[in-house]
């Protein structure tokens, strides 16, 4: 039992109803204020906490962190003692934030130094990405482009089953919630009789997928078992796989997605710790064949966190466009993690590791527009009457994911991007 998970917790710091954020999360993030340099932060509520702050006061000694790690403009030297380190310290921040702890609560002095409403704080990314890889380790989306793209009868490629699929991605492009993305330009072949155009994307698209950042692992040529897996897992964000299908389909044979996905990667501010996340965790769809056994995960390894996709056109309102749930994993985390270091491949403090488009098994939750309009030959409809097959100019597409426990919701917040015109 993780304390900092209990669900009678209260904090003296008020909490809206139906906030992502109540005392049972404690997510972690990068932070600044008017003007003044990027501080690891936490959150409750409507109310951001200045780590650096406490720090310095002394509140966070004892956990095995340094107090220099809180003034970083990231959160890698906070996290360099791994998965203890990181609990003691959100064990640490539950503690003080609870409502009979008067040590932050009563000094006025310190609590108004360190607490500011979220509206005045800009969000930054919340750690420096080392590497990054994309997995696709959801079965309805192998299966939906599958169908599209070769034969419904033979969806799945034949490896498919027997490992999760990934490659490896972009990390210098991988940019905060709420930083714009230009349409990007590329080459495509339209007509499949003609050589291949140049000029703007005209199949820009989203995925819906959720990320994970590790703690460091283990040296050049080791393992991490399944087993093993979790302890370097610090947390989790949405992640929004900018794609530009009309490249993709062009580009991608025989080495798989490159200017088609490198462009632009959107994610949510705030890590939710996968401690946080225990009483989400649920088992995963039973996987037949049996995996190979360095692949077999004793524990229940997906998270039953719903997820919604949003379009609103430029000056409109939002409509959701797709619900769909981070437990339709195939392949959960520690196995893609022990498949990604099952060759001695090392991983880092920081790195990043993102899901793959996550679709459930309804029409309304396809994780991509690709999938919702089926390429484009089933237009969705907006609020505003206007049709998508893929993503406007102007349009903003926001992602959202939380779940709920015996009364408690933990949630992520929100990621999102406008779409502006190609740079001329
Ligand atoms: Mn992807």
């Amino acid at each position: 039992m993780i304390t900092a998970n209990s669900p009678d917790l209260r904090s003296w710091i008020s909490v809206p109803a139906d906030s992502d954020f109540p005392i049972q999360n404690i997510p972690f993030g990068i932070g600044s204020w008017n003007g003044e340099a990027p501080v690891p932060v936490t959150r409750i509520g409507d109310t951001v906490v200045d780590l650096s702050i406490l720090a310095e006061a002394g509140l966070l000694d004892g956990t095995g962190i340094a107090r220099e790690a809180f003034l970083a403009p990231h959160l890698n030297e906070v996290m360099q003692g791994g998965k203890q380190t990181m609990r003691a310290l959100r064990e640490r921040l539950s503690e003080l934030f609870r409502h009979d702890n008067a040590t932050l609560r009563d000094d006025n002095t310190l609590r108004e130094d360190a607490l500011l409403p979220v509206d005045q704080v800009v969000m930054h990314l919340p750690v420096t990405i080392g590497d990054y890889t994309d997995f696709y380790s959801s079965r309805q989306h192998a299966y939906n482009v599958g169908c599209m793209f070769r034969d419904p009868n033979n969806a799945l490629l034949p490896n498919w089953l027997h490992l999760p699929v990934g490659y490896h991605g972009r990390a210098s492009s991988i940019i905060p919630s709420g930083q714009p993305i230009h349409r990007p330009m590329g080459q495509r072949r339209p007509d499949p009789e003609k050589p291949p155009v140049f000029g703007p994307s005209v199949q820009l698209d989203f995925e819906l997928e959720v990320a994970f950042i590790t703690f460091a692992g283990k040296a050049l040529g080791q393992r991490i078992s399944t087993a093993e897996a979790e302890d370097h897992i610090f947390g989790l964000v949405l992640f929004n796989d900018w794609s530009a299908r009309d490249i993709q389909a062009w580009e991608y044979v025989p080495l798989g997605p490159f200017l088609a996905k490198n462009f632009a990667s959107s994610i949510s501010p705030w890590v939710v710790t996968l401690d946080a996340l225990e009483p989400l965790r649920v088992a995963g769809p039973v996987q037949d064949p049996a995996p190979l056994p360095y692949l077999v995960a004793e524990r229940d390894g997906c998270f039953d966190v719903q997820l919604e996709v949003g379009i609103a056109p430029e000056g409109g309102a939002e409509t959701t466009v797709c619900r769909s749930n981070f437990k339709h994993m195939y392949w959960n985390m520690a196995q893609q993690l022990a498949h990604h270091t099952v060759n001695g491949c090392n991983i880092r403090c920081g790195d990043m590791m993102a899901s793959g488009t996550i679709s459930g098994p309804e029409q309304d939750s396809y994780g991509s527009m690709l999938e919702l309009s089926w390429r484009g030959t089933k237009p969705l409809q907006l609020a505003d009457g206007s049709e998508r097959k893929f993503i406007n100019d102007g349009d903003t597409v926001v992602m959202r994911g939380h779940g709920s426990r015996n009364g408690v919701r933990i949630g992520f917040g929100e990621v999102r991007a406008k779409v502006l015109p190609v740079v001329e």
